[in-house]
């Protein structure tokens, strides 16, 4: 067996499961779940596993699941990556009317991408020419959304961080892996799969001020306006905006969950979250002093009081780019031509990849399939082709590149790029971004 031969065959079980792969990103589309909550969706990765003949890990970090195949022969361990949760867009056509989840953002091809590339290892019995082992992770909660919620979770014990991987790899969870990798879905047809070098990281805050209640309409000079104090705390905010640098990348994006309680009470609280995001952890360091401060302002102007929470985020993502040769390469041999896969600059988005590639070689390449902007109701996967089955390929095809023969490839990154961080070194990092401030303007 020679490797080329090997791909084309990974190709053609990819095309033979073509209506199951589909089908399987279609069923999640129209049942989407948010972060920590993937049950269904989770169950259905885990039947598919077991289908597939492993005995999957469940529950991991809540909702993740894992299976391992392993060669038999010692080598490198390599991640195939998938999440499992939505976002939150209430007019999406193919959203939950309960609970407003929707797949705007494309993880629902993640998950059909990786069982998808599952069942081609399977089928073709890939791992009989591989060393080391192939671990496939549907992953949870990568989208750092409904941050009160998972907040009371941490408080609660059930959870130390907010996002997927984070939680995953503080449990372990990654101990036994040497390198990931995942593809995300995009709506730009043109080129057809695209690396970034790099993205945003970010700290995440929740924000509460606190006034005093009054009478709205007989007494409001009793009152201290929790409302107008934050309003004045997102000016001062959108006033730094001058002051940051186009080379860092930041970006602040507010929105206030509870702005008040009843219309002719003067609002006694007020609750927001936002991210800081940007391209360097000192980048964010300084933004997050200026928004800081800027929060400040608004609690000393109206004689409010305002509690600034730090959580931490997402470290920036820095691909890998002898994985990211590898991934092009068979993109271009196997997919597409050359002129649809391209390398671009920095995206100024944010993901928990980037966690995982500060600690282990990690992935994250975009690919076409998708139709809309991302994150709105317009965003589905509109090119099941490329959407749904060009990953499942590319993920296998890559796989094998890494794990071939003595998996001498995996072994080369291995040894060429070192980690940025250790587990723990990471971890210590992300521990001390908590804090909350509690200033007084009064
Ligand atoms: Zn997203």
């Amino acid at each position: 067996m020679d490797r080329d031969h090997l791909k084309q065959q990974l190709c053609e079980a990819v095309d033979r499961r073509r209506d199951e792969i589909i089908g399987i990103g279609e069923d999640i589309m129209r049942n989407p779940e948010l972060g920590f909550k993937e049950f269904r969706t989770a169950r259905l990765v885990a039947d598919e596993f077991r289908r597939l003949g492993f005995e999957p890990e469940e529950g991991l970090a809540i909702t993740g699941v894992k299976a391992t195949l392993s060669s038999g022969r010692p080598g490198p361990t390599v991640a195939l990556i998938g999440e499992l949760d939505s976002l939150i867009v209430w007019d999406h056509p193919h959203g939950n009317r309960e609970t407003g989840a929707a797949h705007a953002c494309g993880h629902n091809a993640q998950i059909a991408g990786l069982l998808g590339a599952a069942r081609a290892i399977v089928d073709t019995g890939a791992i009989e020419h591989l060393a080391g082992n192939v671990v496939f992770f549907a992953v949870p909660a990568e989208e750092y959304v409904e941050v009160e919620y998972r907040a009371r979770l941490v408080e609660e014990g059930k959870l130390e961080f907010l996002g997927g991987k984070p939680e995953l790899l503080r449990l372990g969870h990654f101990d036994d892996v040497d390198m990931a990798m995942m593809i995300h879905t995009s709506s730009t047809t043109e080129p057809k799969v695209e690396v970034a070098e790099s993205c945003n990281g970010c700290v995440v805050k929740l924000i509460r001020y606190l006034g005093r209640a009054a009478h709205a309409g007989g007494a409001p000079h009793k009152g201290v306006n929790a409302l107008s104090a934050a309003m004045l705390g997102l000016s001062a905010i959108n006033a730094q905006r001058e002051t940051f640098r186009d080379e860092d990348a930041i970006r602040v994006h507010p929105i206030i969950t509870h702005g008040g309680d009843l219309v002719n009470i003067i609002p006694a609280e007020v609750r927001m979250e936002t991210y800081v995001r940007g391209r360097t952890p000192d980048a964010i360091l300084d933004a997050e002093k200026k928004v800081d401060r800027a929060l400040r302002a608004g609690a000393l102007a109206m004689g409010a009081d305002v509690e600034i929470r730090s959580l931490p985020g997402y470290f920036p993502l820095v691909n890998n780019s002898n994985m990211a040769d590898l991934f092009k390469r068979n993109s271009a041999e196997f997919l597409f031509s050359p002129e649809h896969v391209r390398d671009c600059g920095h995206r100024t988005g944010s993901t928990d990849m980037g966690d995982l590639s500060h600690v282990m070689p990690a992935l994250h390449p975009a690919m076409a399939g998708a139709f809309g902007d991302g994150h709105s109701r317009d965003w589905y996967i509109a090119n099941h082709d490329e959407g749904y089955l060009a990953p499942a390929k590319a993920l296998a095809l890559t796989a094998v590149d890494l794990l071939w023969s003595d998996a001498a490839e995996a072994q080369r990154i291995l040894e060429n790029d070192r980690p940025r961080l250790s587990k723990e070194e990471y971890l210590q990092f992300q521990r001390g971004v908590y804090r909350t401030e509690r200033y007084s303007g009064a």
